[in-house]
């Protein structure tokens, strides 16, 4: 059973398509400049080259007809026609709080995904046109939403209201809603896997450490806490993103620097993060390391700042939990950078916390870095949000 799992951005569409029944990837791609001059599909079916198409892509429906001919291509395709498709499942980023659980998509879930567009006005709009491109091309053929927001739903209601007027929770739905939440669950349950322990008897935490970053306490098989909020902008300090700041700095920056909110909120989500705080030097921690590693004071106070917040939040988390059994390192940072993980651990001994360095300095692969005598286990998990979404659409239909 192939299912397409489509990732539609404002200006991008990510595409896989996974054989549901033995879980392996069949082909892959990326469109990039949707709707931009220099638009091009890069598409890769396994175990073949990369190719690339540069050719105008007006909107995402053209960028879906490119996807689907790539797919059933006479030289490069990876299925016949389209009726071997079996359904597809797309990413959603905001599901409010009407979406605890991926679903099929109607009419009637497309209005509350639509409802749901103020919460996420950047991401929401972008997976409905993706939804209506694929219906357009393929209508018979069943679709699934899985939302980020979804697995953060079970957090209990200390967890996920804010300090503030509640009017604005019952008013405007004002309170955390938590992102990352596909890899948050794929990541904590091959964790109780891979430690052969039941996923209801653990307290897990897990750190997604990409350009955006979360952390999430998952106890006895549920979210109870995670570190984003109403937007991904709460939290960690991550590529671009500030995570937690004091809310009297918006103000005060504004007055300094006379800006208006709308500015200080683009410094806050795009020029803020390990980008502004390593004055600009890079929000790529490559780059950070390698200055970190050479001395330069850019980098060595932003790593080691961006690894206290972490610290910071597995001890909220373990005090959340009374107690925790694993934390998890996954996405692009948390998987790739021995140096983080280990600059992060140094400072958790009080969790009985020992590394084993060879464990630590392997890739790509499931892995638990602690020694045996460790009495918290650390572990490395590849996430992989594709494959939970096309689980979650097999479910489904
Ligand atoms: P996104 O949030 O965009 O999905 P990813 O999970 O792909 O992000 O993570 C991207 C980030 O991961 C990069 O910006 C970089 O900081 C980090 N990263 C990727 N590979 C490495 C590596 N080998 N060493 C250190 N950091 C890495």
């Amino acid at each position: 059973m192939n299912i397409l799992v489509i990732n539609c951005g404002s200006s991008s569409l990510k595409f896989q398509l996974i054989d549901a029944e033995t879980e392996k990837l069949i082909a892959k791609g990326l469109c990039e400049r949707i709707g931009i001059e220099g638009s091009q599909l890069v598409y890769q079916p396994t175990g073949k080259d990369k190719i690339t198409t540069v050719t105008p892509m007006e909107d995402h429906t053209t960028a879906v007809k490119l996807v689907l001919n790539s797919l059933t291509d006479k030289d490069n395709g990876v299925v016949n026609d389209l009726s071997e498709i079996a359904a597809v499942g797309h990413r959603i980023v905001h599901g409010g709080e009407k979406f605890a659980k991926s679903t099929l998509i109607t009419d009637e879930v497309v209005q509350a995904i639509t409802d749901c567009n103020e919460l996420a006005p950047l991401h929401n709009p972008a997976n409905l046109i993706g939804i209506a491109a694929c219906k357009e091309l393929m209508p018979n053929t069943p679709m699934a939403a899985v939302f980020d927001t979804a697995f953060h739903q079970t957090m209990p209601q200390e967890a996920y209201l804010y300090g503030l007027p509640y009017e604005y929770y019952e008013k405007y739905k004002v309170r955390r809603y938590g992102f990352h939440g596909t890899s948050h669950s794929y990541v904590s349950n091959k964790a109780a896997e891979v430690l052969g322990k039941k996923y209801e008897d653990l307290k897990i935490i897990v750190c997604h450490l990409g350009n955006g970053a979360s952390v999430s306490a998952v106890k006895n098989g549920k979210c109870i806490d995670t570190s984003m909020g109403l937007t991904p902008l709460e939290g960690l300090i991550m590529g671009t993103r500030s995570g937690d700041i004091d809310p009297a700095i918006i103000e005060f920056i504004a007055h300094k620097e006379n800006k208006s909110i709308d500015e200080i909120m683009s410094i806050l989500n795009k020029k803020s993060g390990v980008l502004g705080l390593s004055s600009n030097l890079s929000s790529d921690f490559r780059d950070l390391q390698e200055a970190y590693e050479s001395g330069k004071e850019e980098g060595i106070r932003t790593i080691e700042t961006f690894a206290y917040r972490v610290t910071k939040y597995i001890g909220a988390y373990t005090a959340a939990m009374n107690g925790v059994d694993a934390i998890c390192f996954t996405a692009g940072l948390g998987e790739n950078s021995p140096f983080v993980r280990e600059m992060i651990c140094s400072r958790l001994g009080y969790l009985g916390i020992t590394l084993d360095k060879e464990q630590n300095a392997k890739r790509g692969e499931d892995l638990i870095i602690t020694t045996s005598d460790s009495t918290t286990k650390v572990l490395v998990i590849p996430t992989n949000e594709e494959l939970a979404i096309a689980r979650e659409t097999k479910a489904l239909i």
